[in-house]
């Protein structure tokens, strides 16, 4: 560990914790990151797994391909568990832009296209939202030959809903972490 901005004490502290939990100290890697503003049914923010800090809004979710279950922390645990503090604290800036270019992304100039439904050309892809024929209140989405009707295993039911199952077809959280 080569940062000075975490202190060895933070570091033992968090070794403690996973020893205690017979996790493995190195050797993690992170497979996924959630934005927990992103996700409707949560009110605040996530509290890490690892040190207990109260106010994580990106959940790094962090995996061993030798230990049975994923461990969600927040932006410097994970950086302790993969060894690579730097690595972990760029995942959060490209979070944070990201959630930038979501916000804005309803916004966007969506044309009405021939089929009475809106399209956006958006980082040299086309997005196309749809309305169902037989429920005006279910919408689809399409995306370089990929239609979805449900988004995060819900139906897409508006359409800034629509515009946010769009963004993360076009603009995926994976590209972030698979780094
Ligand atoms: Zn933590």
């Amino acid at each position: 560990m080569k940062n000075n901005e975490v202190n060895s004490a933070y570091i033992a502290r968090c070794q403690r914790q996973l020893k205690k939990w017979n996790a493995p100290l190195d050797g993690w890697y992170c497979d996924d990151v959630v934005d927990i503003e992103e996700e409707n049914s949560s009110d605040g923010l996530y509290t890490c797994e690892l040190c207990g800090c109260t106010r994580v809004r990106f959940i790094h979710v962090m995996h061993h391909d030798d230990y049975f279950e994923d461990i969600k922390v927040g932006c410097i645990c994970a950086g302790i568990m993969e060894g690579d503090v730097l690595a972990s604290k760029e995942r959060e800036r490209l979070m944070k832009n990201r959630a930038k270019r979501r916000s804005n992304f309803p916004n966007r100039k969506w044309k009405e296209n021939r089929y009475g439904g809106f399209s956006l050309k958006y980082q040299d892809n086309w997005v196309n939202i749809q309305q169902s024929r037989f429920n005006q209140n279910h919408y689809g989405v399409s995306c370089n030959g990929k239609f979805i009707w449900k988004h995060k295993g819900r139906p897409i039911t508006s359409f800034l809903a629509a515009t946010y199952a769009a963004f993360d077809l076009v603009d995926p959280v994976e590209r972030i972490y698979e780094l």
